[in-house]
């Protein structure tokens, strides 16, 4: 299954898109994002895809996957598209299954965005919110279809969708899917696919479950990595800081502090730490967002927004809830509790240092978590280097005026400003941090309210 030594040595030649024999039209999208080299996944997928085989890659999200599967797929897809308005001149050849409706919304947008100056049809269909929208959709035709799988059984039992003409069907971070139980719906969509198709499959960690679902959904896979087997992006700067409970909370906040840094991720193991630790920050004056599986998809847009115009300073998270976020020149991601599964240490981290950029992890372990950081260490196969906290800066008071803002939070800069005398790391972290690739809040409003949180457990 791995890429044989030809293969990867015409591989290696390929540094630009347009090496990569991508069509004209799809090299003009690719220059109006201002993507002018392709990723190693890219480098590896995209030449690997065109040529029909199908494909096992190990890459997390941040990796440039999405255009990975997608650029090739729209290339194939060419000589099918059409301006016809006729809902059968345009059925779903390219189905994208995803594990949360955050990362369909986000793969879509990719997707828009790579097919802009091509006549071909996408759209996104994803629980939680209402059916009528997504059926009007269906129901004009579309030869791309990004969906969870839930919502996407929900059409197809429905009759609104028909998926008999798919060619290529894409299982995207697939390990995700199988750790939120999702194997019985795939299995009965693979029921409702032709045989006769191109599997490609994603995800950021391949332990024995996802081989066993390569074997039974790919035809002799090729098999695509872009970092060794069960590593953390090497990218990223991981620091382990021992801290016991009750102190975690200002050992946050003075890491942060000193390390320069105006945003950041924040990860704890259950809604109900989010939850107390998001209350404890904001009634410290830090701008903090909570998301979780209990919070309602607007509220969870809405938290998500603050953090992309850079009005939330913190987003508090739990795992399932951060699954999938795009979020471009994040600088840090903190594990303010360590995991209970290493691999959620790997997918976290996988939240910084994306596309490129370095990114900084930083872990507040306690001493009840030992046996957790011992489980990351084996699981990453290394040293997670370990640095005593910086010192405590000058008491300084966090706000001495806090003016009120309309929604009565107080409208204050929390106590996070830099510290000249600690090391900073990697690329300036003052700039303008973090662009969520989802959709405004408008948009999402405007879709339907959600009733329910179909895809997302936390
Ligand atoms: P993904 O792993 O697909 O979620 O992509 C992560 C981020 O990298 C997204 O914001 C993409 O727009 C961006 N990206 C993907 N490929 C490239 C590239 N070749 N050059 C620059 N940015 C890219």
């Amino acid at each position: 299954m791995e890429v044989d030594e030809n293969t990867a040595a015409a591989l290696e030649v390929a540094t630009t898109f347009a090496e990569l024999g991508l069509a004209p039209d799809i090299l003009r999208a690719l220059s109006d994002l201002g993507y002018s080299i392709p990723t190693p996944i890219q480098q590896q997928a995209i030449p690997l895809v065109l040529a029909g085989r199908d494909l096992m890659a190990q890459a997390q999200t941040g990796t440039g996957k999405t255009a990975a599967f997608a650029l090739p797929l729209l290339q194939k897809m060419l000589a099918h598209a059409n301006t016809s308005a006729s809902p059968a001149r345009h059925p779903v050849r390219a189905l994208v299954i995803t594990p949360t409706r955050e990362l369909a919304i986000q793969v879509h947008e990719s997707v828009v965005d790579y097919k802009k100056h091509l006549p071909l049809r996408s759209t996104v269909v994803f629980g939680g919110v209402n059916m009528k929208e997504q059926e009007a959709d269906l129901r004009r035709g579309v030869e791309i279809l990004v969906a969870t799988p839930g919502r996407l059984l929900d059409h197809a039992g429905n009759k609104m969708v028909q998926l008999s003409q798919v060619q290529f069907l894409v299982l995207d971070e697939a390990d995700r899917m199988l750790d939120m139980g999702f194997l019985p719906d795939l299995k009965r969509i693979l029921d409702l696919l032709p045989a006769q198709r191109q599997t490609l499959l994603f995800s950021a960690t391949f332990d024995d479950s996802i081989v066993g679902l390569a074997r039974s959904f790919l035809r002799n896979p090729l098999k695509v990595e872009v970092a060794r087997r069960n590593t953390a992006a090497e990218l990223v700067e991981q620091v382990v800081h021992r801290v016991e409970e009750e102190a975690k909370m200002d050992a946050l906040l003075r890491v942060l502090k000193a390390r320069e840094i105006n945003q950041a991720l924040v990860f704890t193991r259950t809604k109900i730490a989010a939850d107390k630790l998001g209350r404890r920050l904001q009634k410290r004056g830090v701008q903090t967002g909570i998301i979780h599986g209990d919070k309602a998809q607007l509220e969870r847009l809405a938290a998500l927004d603050g953090f992309k115009q850079g009005k939330v300073q913190l987003l508090v998270a739990t795992d399932i809830a951060a699954r999938g976020l795009d979020i471009v020149e994040l600088p840090c991601v903190v594990n303010f509790e360590l995991p209970y599964a290493p691999e959620d240490y790997v997918h976290r981290i996988g939240r910084t240092g994306r596309a490129g950029a370095s990114g900084l992890a930083i872990s507040l372990v306690s001493h009840e978590e030992e046996r957790l950081l011992a489980a990351i260490r084996k699981f990453l196969k290394r040293d997670l280097v370990e640095a005593p906290l910086p010192e405590t800066a000058p008491p300084h008071p966090v706000a001495v005026v806090a003016p009120v803002a309309a929604d009565g939070q107080p409208d204050i800069q929390p106590d996070i400003q830099p510290d000249a005398t600690q090391p900073r790391c990697g690329r300036p972290r003052r700039e303008p941090v973090c662009a969520l690739l989802l959709p405004p809040l408008d948009k999402v409003a405007a879709a339907g309210a959600p009733a329910a949180q179909a895809n997302l457990p936390a």
